[in-house]
């Protein structure tokens, strides 16, 4: 992938950003749970990270893909995972299916307010009884003349407690399996529509995440993104932006922690020397250097592929999983080399070992990914 000098210069921008907008904040909005997306969101509009691939029609920037690498590469670098994973709800995981299937009513109403950072967006799959397996969902939408009447729970949803709306996957038909759902624009402000908990997390305490209810909530048929009855491919569709910004993420993050960590490892003194003066500090920072690289350049060469209009199933696959285990190494060994030190909270390897552990699972955890890999690869025969 060949950035030019506007790329850096983007690259920069969004460094500074995260650096004044995000990074001074974290101990506080880690410590209450959760952070204002009401008041950052439009901070981060203003230099255009909401909307970069988006229709400048609705406020988006008309950016290829290669500026959401570089956005996910920098925004993954901020001090903690819980905001940019929140910012890349908004980005890549709730409105990619209504820019791609929504009508040009329902995108200006809105798309274009989340593109300016005024709604925030959250997604809405997983349910008590079925997250890896999506086609389990039991919410119902049921047609009442122009309306839907909708029934139903969803939990660890990110943004959940502050959301404007969802992009919510529902059963809009008796069909079974992969049949009869469909992705509908909910607004919470729609009697019917509650939060019931906020959730209490391992890491990524800065975002919020909720357990949402939904009785007889009605909503227009008119906020149905794309056709009525594909939503279930319409949200495999959609899982492949998720994942991708996840891996770009991630490669971001850990670079960002092997940096701090080799800073560490050459002034802290050992057995009368700097720690990095070993040479298994030295090999094993140098490992995951070079596996950093690697993902790196993976996490690329499924940009361009996205970018050349190539389906990137199997890249995202192979780049979210790759990039979830790598991360859980990068924020052990951070952790190890720092000590005692590294243990305690004051430390930022406390936070991103914490962190860390989330992209194995969200999003389709390890073994999803490998059971699409498999599927792909004509393993199993079935
Ligand atoms: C912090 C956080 C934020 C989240 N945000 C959102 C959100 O915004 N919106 C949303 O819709 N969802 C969200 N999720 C849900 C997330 O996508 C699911 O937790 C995830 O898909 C796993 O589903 P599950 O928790 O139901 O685990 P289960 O489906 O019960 O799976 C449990 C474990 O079983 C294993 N497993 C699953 N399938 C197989 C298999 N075929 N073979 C072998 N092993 C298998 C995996 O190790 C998996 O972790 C979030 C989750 C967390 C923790």
């Amino acid at each position: 992938m060949q950035f030019t000098a506007e790329h850096d210069l983007f690259r920069k921008t969004v460094r500074e950003v995260v650096e004044r907008e995000i990074n001074p904040y974290v101990e506080e909005w880690e410590s209450a749970g959760i952070f204002p997306a009401h008041d950052l969101f439009p901070k981060l509009a203003e230099v255009g990270l909401l909307g970069l691939e988006y229709d400048p029609a609705y406020g988006g920037q008309g950016a290829d893909h290669s500026f959401t690498v570089i956005y996910g590469e920098e925004v993954g670098r901020a001090g903690c995972g819980g905001v940019p994973m929140a910012i890349s709800v908004q980005t890549d995981m709730a409105t990619p299916s209504l820019h791609r299937f929504g009508t040009p009513e329902l995108k200006e109403r809105y798309l274009a307010p989340a593109i300016r950072g005024e709604m925030v967006a959250a997604i809405a799959v997983t349910e008590p009884d079925a997250g890896s397996d999506v086609a389990a969902i039991r919410t119902r939408a049921e047609r009442d003349g122009d309306e839907w009447i909708i029934n139903g729970t969803k939990l660890y949803i990110t943004n959940g407690t502050q959301a404007d709306w969802l992009c919510l996957l529902a059963r809009t038909s008796a069909e079974g399996g992969y049949r009869g759902m469909s992705q509908i624009v909910v607004p919470t402000d729609s009697p019917g529509f509650s939060v019931s908990r906020k959730l209490d997390k391992l890491g990524n305490r800065s975002s919020d995440t909720a357990e949402l209810s939904f009785v007889d909530m009605r909503v227009p048929v008119a906020n149905t993104i794309g056709e009525i009855g594909r939503g279930f491919q319409q949200q495999m569709a959609q899982f492949q932006n998720e994942r991708m910004i996840a891996a770009y993420m991630s490669v971001g993050g850990m670079q960002a922690a092997v940096e701090r960590t080799i800073d560490y490892v050459k002034q802290r003194q050992v057995f009368g020397k700097p720690l990095a003066d070993n040479q298994h500090v030295q090999f094993t920072l140098a490992e995951l250097i070079a596996e950093i690289d690697v993902a790196r350049a993976y996490n690329r060469t499924c940009a361009e592929a996205y970018l050349a209009g190539q389906d990137t199933t199997r890249y995202a696959t192979i780049a979210k999983l790759m990039t979830g285990r790598l991360n859980r190494k990068v924020a052990d060994t951070c952790l190890q080399f720092h000590g005692g030190v590294g243990y305690m909270e004051e430390t930022w390897t406390a936070r991103y070992f914490r962190d860390s552990r989330l992209l194995s699972i969200g999003g389709g955890a390890d073994e999803v990914m490998l059971r699409v890999l498999a599927q792909l690869e004509g393993i199993g025969g079935s």
